[in-house]
């Protein structure tokens, strides 16, 4: 008998509280989420319900005050900064509202790059960055600067880049935001794309209920714990 995958991220009674003077903000209190490979789960919340929050402890920036985060199988709360550093480099991509690229490389070399900062070889990673560009349908930019790459190109670049390290989760907050309505249902749809085809397990911030609903669910912070929308 084979034992079925771990989700790509499992959150378990994730609690997360700020504290400012003597008061306490309980953003989190107990969230539970997981997320399978290929899937990709839509995050709707109103602003100031912590969404931001949930996003950085799933993406080991931050560390929860309570409760254990999974990537794939492995539990993460308790590891050092230097491994958590590691398996957010290996195993987690981020794609913001605002692409973040270097403006001084070109598309290839911005893809490039986060595969030779985890130690691959060059040639491979610049197969896999033209791979990856031309999948997204950015064959002919390869070596185009972002200043010279539309709004819609630069985030696919993006995209790319977040993906670059064969990540098993995909963090995105509000990807297409900055992008007019026709643009960001191209970008949106290579992104859905892409996730399924790696099998990347994807939770997307957006306050877009159109684009909410192409996702493979949707899910909202209420009181501090992630309630299902469907
Ligand atoms: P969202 O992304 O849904 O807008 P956030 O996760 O950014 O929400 O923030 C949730 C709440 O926590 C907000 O009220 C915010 O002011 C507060 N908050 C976020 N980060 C901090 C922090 N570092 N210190 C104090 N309060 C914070």
């Amino acid at each position: 008998m084979t034992t079925p995958p771990p989700p790509a991220l499992f959150l378990s009674r994730v609690e997360r509280r700020y504290v400012q003077g003597t008061s306490t903000l309980d953003i989190l209190r107990g969230a539970d989420l997981a997320v399978w490979p290929g899937e990709i789960v839509a995050l709707v919340a109103p602003s100031g319900t912590g969404k931001s929050t949930l996003l950085h402890v799933a993406g080991l920036l931050e560390r929860p005050d309570a409760g254990e985060v999974y990537v794939g199988a492995k539990p993460t709360v308790a590891l050092d900064d230097a491994e958590r550093t590691r398996l957010r480099r290996v195993d987690i991509g981020f794609v913001y509202q605002f692409h973040h690229l270097l403006p001084e490389f070109s598309a290839l070399e911005n893809v490039v790059m986060p595969q030779l900062i985890r130690g691959l070889d060059k040639h491979v990673a610049r197969q896999r960055a033209t791979d990856l560009l031309s999948f997204l349908g950015l064959a002919q930019r390869l070596d185009h600067r972002p200043a010279e790459l539309s709004g819609g190109e630069q985030q696919r670049v993006a995209i790319a880049r977040a993906v670059a390290n064969g990540p098993r989760v995909l963090l995105a907050d509000e990807p297409t935001g900055n992008l007019d309505p026709h643009t960001a249902d191209h970008v949106f749809a290579t992104l859905i794309a892409l996730v399924r085809a790696a099998r990347v397990g994807a939770i997307i911030a957006t306050h877009n209920r159109e684009l909410a609903q192409r996702m493979d669910r949707r899910v909202t912070i209420r009181d501090g714990i992630v309630v299902s929308l469907d």
